[in-house]
């Protein structure tokens, strides 16, 4: 079986999973090749449902885990959308083609993680839509409140700084706590703030000051 295959495969079963429930997500989903965000030795399995290594001991998310985050988004066309944890780009390619038009910053705390999503994003065309930006995701500051904030890393709690950085009316996807962690929905309406419980989780520990590597404060 090639990867187009392969690919469309994966896709009709997350839709019958009920993973997949928009045509937006679903055909983001056929678009954005996930081999190309890979290291060559996890090319062929791209389609497997499963996180793969791309190297510092950081993974790819599985397509399921990506494709729930991009429903729970909500995301609309224009909107800027703010991810803290690049990885591979991949998740922002998605989230970008979802869109259309509207912009990605994403955030990478590994330097060389940055430069391969930075490569890998370049190659797939996403390069006028997504910025890539080397720092502790949690720490900078943006001069443009996002719409929606994605986590792909688990932090110990919903980081303060994201809260405040998040527009009103906005949404928050993170996934919280040791394993199994928690993945919610974080909404700001009037300055208040909703978490809604999603499902148990498993992702990376979130680095840096906000991080499980590091006391706070
Ligand atoms: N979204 C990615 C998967 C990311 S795995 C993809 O599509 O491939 C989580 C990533 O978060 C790791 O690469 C890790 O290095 C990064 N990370 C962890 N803590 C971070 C922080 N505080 N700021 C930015 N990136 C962070």
């Amino acid at each position: 079986m090639n990867l187009e295959e392969a690919r469309r495969r994966l896709v009709e079963s997350l839709v019958a999973e009920g993973i997949i429930r928009s045509e937006r997500v679903k055909n983001a989903a056929l678009k954005v090749k996930r081999e190309d965000f890979v290291p060559e030795s996890e090319r062929r399995y791209a389609y497997e449902d499963m996180p793969l290594s791309i190297g510092y001991g950081q993974t790819i998310s599985a397509p399921h885990m990506v494709f729930l985050m991009d429903e729970l988004l909500d995301l609309k066309e224009g909107m800027l959308v703010y991810e803290i944890g690049t990885g591979s780009g991949y998740h922002a390619a998605t989230i970008a083609e979802i869109m259309g038009e509207g912009r990605v910053i994403t955030t990478e705390i590994v330097k060389e993680l940055a430069i391969f999503a930075w490569r890998n994003l370049s190659r797939a065309g996403y390069s006028d839509r997504v910025a890539v930006i080397a720092c502790d995701g949690v720490k900078l500051r943006l001069r443009e409140k996002p719409d929606r904030i994605l986590v792909t890393a688990a932090a110990p709690d919903v980081p303060y700084p994201l809260l405040d950085l998040l527009k009103d009316g906005g949404k928050m996807v993170i996934p919280v706590g040791v394993f199994p962690q928690k993945l919610l929905v974080v909404e700001k309406r009037g300055g208040e703030i909703a978490r809604r419980y999603v499902t148990d989780v498993a992702f990376v520990p979130l680095r840096g000051e906000w991080g499980f590597d590091k006391k706070r404060r």
